[in-house]
């Protein structure tokens, strides 16, 4: 999931936890859905996230061998269920070329001096990977930089002398101003945020040309690089609130007696051969309208650390093509029924940014299938762990509502939350009526994300929904 991103720039804007969904209740339905027997197997879908997220799929990174064995997997399940396929020259992969990099050492970062300390990789710092923030080894002294605004009436660096030097974003950042770039611009050659270390977050592969190495910290690395100025992370972001509300206030910024290495390597941004894999399941009126209904879910993950660590990705996105298989094998059995075609989908690429949902959008040229045929898209993401309550986007009001109301003649309970965070998004913006569905907490990009994290009983619930909501799309007039 690619919210993870949106997630830190809240973090780091805000200097608060992550967006908790937007909390509005279940909406009682006054008409059960009429899908009443369909049979989904969410017992069979844990089988599938347990291959598809076993470390030999080495966290399936878009491009890697790992992400092929796990197509092949998809497209196997896909041709056994008796799919179509709906890829290139009769295949079920729809290939397509995108940009990515990978990380080619563990990131460093190390205090030196009279007291160095070696800190830890994915627990006491992570990398940031985007625009300015890429490649680089950077050593220097701290230059505290608050929120690391710089806007009219506000100037988080005064204080601070950050050329050559190393900035500490302290938050709570200001909307609008990117802290690194405004590091960058005051002459940093690195920075250094605070905030959640313990994932590896998606790397755009949008960079400048000139990067400099940025690390999310912990704030108890931040407090032990601040000690010998006395003063706390709280102390600082005390010190910005105060300014930003008066003027007059003394500047927050100032620089510290700490020397710091920290290094990150990446490739060079190239392209990759990515492909999605994509089935269909015909309804037998089909030569009528051809409309289809699309559900489907990104199959990559993050990958692998070059320490061998794997980003097993169970949850995020497992999870997601677990269901969108056992959904097809569901709906293959009423086949009979169908007014509407019924497409599915495992995507790559959906953590460097949507690139295989747009290729899918851009390429699928056939109908049913492509946009201008789709009556809806249901995008599954992080459907396997953790909360008890269903997710549901409101790009789509009335899409939103059926799936909500759905859930609810399940027993499910429901919320609403902002879309904008997976695939769903490139076929919102085609004026597809499309939803995101989740589960209301989830665990991705850590180490913990492993297929034991995802139950059968959460998959089941999920799938039950997936299932009685295509179906009525697809039986409807
Ligand atoms: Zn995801």
């Amino acid at each position: 999931m690619i919210r993870i991103i949106a997630v830190v720039l809240a973090v780091l804007l805000a200097g608060c936890s992550p967006i908790p969904p937007t909390a509005s209740s279940s909406v009682p339905s006054a008409s059960p859905s009429s899908a009443t027997a369909v049979t989904f197997d969410g017992a069979r879908a844990k089988a599938h996230v347990d291959w598809l997220a076993d470390p030999a799929r080495g966290g399936r990174y878009s491009g890697s061998a790992g992400f092929r064995d796990a197509a092949n997997y998809v497209a196997d399940r896909f041709r056994e269920i008796g799919l179509e396929p709906l890829g290139d020259n009769g295949s079920f992969f729809q290939h397509f070329t995108m940009p990515n990099l990978e990380l080619t050492a563990m990131p460093v970062l190390e205090r030196l001096g009279t007291a160095p300390k070696e800190y830890r990789a994915r627990v006491d710092f992570t990398e940031s990977v985007n625009g300015r923030s890429g490649s680089g080894v950077a050593e220097g002294a701290i230059a505290v930089v608050g929120g690391g605004a710089r806007a009219s009436g506000q100037d988080d660096f005064a204080g601070a002398d950050v050329g050559g030097k190393i900035a500490l974003v302290t938050g709570p950042g200001q909307q609008g101003s990117s802290s690194v770039e405004n590091a960058y611009q005051a002459g940093a050659v690195g920075v250094l945020v605070v905030g959640n270390t313990e994932v590896r977050y998606s790397y755009i592969p949008r960079l400048q040309q000139t990067t400099i190495p940025t690390l999310v910290v912990t704030e108890n690395v931040a407090n032990d690089l601040l000690a010998p100025s006395g003063k706390t992370v709280a102390d600082v972001q005390a010190a910005v609130r105060a300014r930003r509300v008066d003027a007059g206030a003394p500047a927050s910024g100032f620089d510290v007696a700490t020397t710091v290495r920290l290094s990150v390597a990446l490739t060079p941004v190239h392209d990759v051969d990515a492909m999605n894999v994509v089935g269909l399941l015909r309804a037998p009126a089909d030569d009528g309208a051809k409309r289809a209904v699309l559900v489907g879910g990104h199959l990559d993950g993050v990958g692998t650390d070059p320490n061998g660590s794997v980003f097993d990705a169970a949850n995020d996105n497992a999870s997601g093509p677990a269901i969108t298989i056992e959904a097809a094998r569901a709906l293959a059995a009423i086949r009979s029924s169908l007014a509407h075609s019924i497409v599915f989908v495992a995507f790559a690429g959906e953590e460097e940014g949507l690139f295989g949902s747009e290729a899918y959008a851009a390429q699928m040229a056939s109908a049913p299938g492509r946009v201008e045929s789709l009556i809806a898209m249901i995008d599954l993401d992080v459907i396997g762990c953790c909360g008890d309550t269903l997710i549901v986007s409101n790009e789509s009001p009335d899409l939103q509502k059926r799936v909500r109301d759905t859930a609810t003649s399940l027993g499910i309970p429901s919320q609403s939350v902002g879309g904008g965070g997976s695939d769903e998004t490139s076929f919102v913006r085609r004026r597809v009526p499309a939803v995101f569905i989740g589960w209301s907490d989830y665990i991705l990009h850590t180490y913990r994300d492993v297929p034991s994290v995802v139950e059968a009983r959460r998959l089941q619930k999920a799938g039950e929904v997936v299932t009685a909501v295509a179906r009525a799309l697809a039986t409807a007039d």
